[in-house]
């Protein structure tokens, strides 16, 4: 049985274009920076991010502990919204390998505003470790896939820097942002201080994801990323398709947007509110209709794979492997097996 996923955008396969890419890669060894594709792959995310450097990374997992890492100190305090994916889907890794705490601000809608996060920033003092870094999820997935407003993030970035806090970015879905507001992605990082961005979900390449910044960063950061075993050799496979991901995939996210505004539509005339779906993701609260498993193990019956959201709310997410006709099918099969 072929299934529709829309558990998420990471389910997406190589194009066929990547695959032949890969296979005719020109490839080195980059631990010696020997390797061409993706010494060109790193030098093109710069250059679309308007940064000065970029590394590639096998996971966003990692891209965002080296991004952390690179904006603190051991023993410094972090500031992230409260469902971020920072501090609930990457094991910790800002104690085990940045050894800072971590301070959550809840929000409605996962974008932290000045106004929210300012009092939980902390001072050095004889009883407070200083607040060193910020994380800004952009889009925030489990509020929905919230693209942050650019205003927002000017006004973040301007007084934490005043403040002489660092701001990095969790961009796993940077481009639909961009995609979502009609803005080049370099807009959007102008002046965060360190950006990770997948190229493993909706840009479809089968691995990988960029850390970008000034140079004297990204040359730590190849540190950062050997000490985290990310140090790989012939990679210029994998950097081949992440090339083609930059170049061919970024356009079209507008349709995965129009497909999710399509499935929230129909969720919304089952009932169910999915808030201001503007990206890729759409999600909904069951609340006591019926478990969250049981609602998943019914669409499967129907050849619909989707995911858990937390507690009682559940997440479908767009992306190149879904077409229209196969949302439409989707919200078919959804509103069947509420019945
Ligand atoms: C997917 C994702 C990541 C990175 O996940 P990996 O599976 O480690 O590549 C980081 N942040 C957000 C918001 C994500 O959705």
């Amino acid at each position: 049985m072929t299934y529709i996923d829309l558990r998420s955008d990471t389910v997406t396969k190589p194009t066929p274009a990547m695959r032949a890419a890969m296979s005719t890669a020109e490839v080195g060894d980059d631990i010696y920076g020997e390797d061409p594709t993706t010494n060109e792959l790193e030098a093109r995310a710069a250059e679309l991010l308007g940064k000065e450097a970029a590394i590639f990374v096998p996971t966003g997992c990692m891209g965002n502990t080296i991004g952390i890492k690179l904006n603190t100190q051991h023993g410094d305090e972090v500031i992230c919204d409260a469902r971020g994916h920072v501090i609930d889907w990457e094991l910790s890794m800002t104690a085990w390998f940045s050894g800072c705490l971590v301070r959550t601000v809840p929000t409605p809608d996962g974008i932290l505003t000045w106004d929210r996060l300012s009092p939980y920033i902390r001072h050095i003092s004889p009883h407070n470790s200083p607040t060193a870094c910020i994380e800004i999820e952009n889009t925030h997935n489990m509020a929905g896939g919230v693209p942050y407003p650019v205003d927002v993030i000017d006004d973040v970035t301007a007084r934490a820097h005043q403040l002489g806090i660092k701001v990095h970015m969790d961009g796993a879905r940077v481009f639909n942002a961009a995609a979502a507001q009609n803005l080049p992605v370099a807009r959007l990082v102008r002046d965060v201080d360190t950006v990770m961005f997948c190229l493993s979900k909706g840009l479809c390449a089968p691995v990988g994801s960029m850390v970008v910044s000034t140079k004297a960063n990204i040359d730590r950061a190849r540190r950062y990323r050997k000490q985290l075993g990310g140090g790989m050799r012939q990679v210029g496979v994998l950097a081949a398709a992440g090339l083609l991901a930059l170049s061919e995939m970024p356009a079209r996210l507008v349709e995965d947007h129009a497909n999710a505004a399509f499935l929230a539509q129909g969720m919304a005339d089952l009932g169910y509110d999915c808030g201001r779906v503007q990206t890729n993701i759409v999600i909904f609260d069951l609340g006591q209709r019926m478990p969250v498993p049981q609602l998943l193990e019914r669409l499967k019956t129907r050849g619909v794979l989707a995911g858990g959201a937390g507690g009682t709310r559940v997440r479908f997410v767009t992306h190149h492997d879904v077409s229209r006709a196969d949302c439409e099918i989707a919200l078919a099969a959804t509103r069947e097996s509420l019945l």
